[in-house]
């Protein structure tokens, strides 16, 4: 859609109309009411202040991209395209709201779903029987499973299965999964994308302006419209998204490398190491093996948390995607129940390498068991 490469699209795109002593950059423009004779009308409609965050999205995933409260918000609108008394294919381990918001979908009997592990590509189209919607998160949250996004989308494609991928741990600079065959592609804009851990925003992005239309009905429906202050510090995030990813995933890379050698540590997975059981099909489909990783210490659970609670540089805490490490043991949540108990969930940040390898050493040292 954009002639430019996605890391000059960052940084040029969404910029304002240019008039002697006009801003560079769309300022912070809260509203709900506005002047007619244009689309909207009524912020909850649309705004044209979200309208640079939306281009830039749009070129980056070559799509047209809708912006919403949150990545789940954009989850629950990318709901709404599905058929009457749909018939999902989805995976078994997901970002666990949109695996619980699935599964109420399912005991409440409004949606037929079949989850699956979705790098078992034939199980997958086995599963497609019949259905009517796939749904995809590639990398998974939080296992780092990698789906085969091109053939699984062929695939449903010519049987009429509209495809929804969560390309939120790849970002848009890791992986575009409209130019490889989906129908929408969905966004936790709250992570990498806005990359300071300071906002809630989501994106749904259509392959057609129809499928946009319906997403904007959805918002405009149902309210979840993003916020004046996160479009603007989303924004302001993205222009460095290629910067952050650059180094977040070269640290991780090399993290993994040596925390796969070190003796208190079993089992680090991370899409750009030989042993990830996807590791062609990452270097295949993606730009890059992302800046998230897990692992498992000797020891189980209770181990786990004390090297977590020995951690200094590292903080301990949720999300993913910031320019900070962030480090969790998943099952700590009931929903993660899916999740090996003593797995930890590392999203690395853009600190000094050997600061966060020095914290991790000691940390492990400390509580070896
Ligand atoms: C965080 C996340 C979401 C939900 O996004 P919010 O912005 O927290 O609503 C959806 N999918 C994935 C993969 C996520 O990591």
């Amino acid at each position: 859609m954009s002639e430019l490469r996605p890391e000059t699209e960052l940084i040029v795109g969404g910029r304002p109309e240019v008039v002697p002593d006009g801003p560079l950059n769309a300022p912070i423009s809260p509203a709900s009411t506005l002047r007619p004779g244009g689309e909207s009308g009524y912020a909850r409609s649309g705004s044209p202040a979200w309208e640079p965050l939306e281009t830039v999205v749009g070129r980056l995933e070559d799509g047209h991209a809708v912006a919403f409260a949150s990545g789940m918000a954009a989850a629950h609108a990318a709901f709404r395209l599905f058929p009457p008394d749909p018939t999902v294919v989805a995976p078994e381990v997901a970002y666990m709201a949109v695996r619980e918001s699935l599964q109420i979908e399912r005991d409440a009997g409004r949606a037929g779903v079949r989850f699956v592990d979705i790098t078992e590509t034939a199980a997958v189209k086995a599963a497609c029987d019949g259905a009517n919607v796939l749904w995809l998160e590639s990398p998974t949250n939080p296992l780092l499973g990698i789906a085969d996004v091109p053939e699984l989308c062929a695939f449903a494609r010519e049987r009429g299965i509209l495809t929804v991928v969560d390309n939120t741990l790849a970002t848009p600079l890791g992986q575009r999964p409209l130019t490889l065959g989906a129908d929408v592609v969905m966004h936790s804009g709250t992570k990498a994308m806005g990359g300071h851990s300071d906002l809630l925003i989501g994106f749904a992005v259509g392959r057609t302006p129809e499928l946009a239309a319906e997403l904007h009905e959805a918002r405009h429906l149902a309210g979840a419209t993003p916020g004046a202050l996160e479009t603007f510090l989303c924004l302001r995030g993205l222009r460095t998204l290629s910067l952050r990813l650059e180094r977040s995933q070269a640290n991780a890379a090399v993290l993994a490398e040596r925390l796969e050698e070190h003796p208190e540590v079993r089992e680090v997975r991370y899409p750009g190491l030989a042993s990830h059981p996807q590791a062609g099909l990452a270097v295949r489909i993606m730009a890059g093996p992302g800046f998230m990783l897990t692992f498992r210490v000797h020891g189980g659970a209770g181990r786990a948390d004390s090297f977590v609670d020995a951690l200094r540089v590292l903080t301990h805490a949720t999300s993913l995607g910031g320019v900070e490490t962030l480090i969790e043991r998943r099952a700590r949540y009931p929903a993660e129940r899916r999740i090996p108990p003593d797995l930890l969930r590392v999203s690395v940040g853009c600190e000094h390498v050997e600061d966060l390898w020095e914290d991790l050493d000691r940390a492990l040292a400390a509580t070896a068991v």
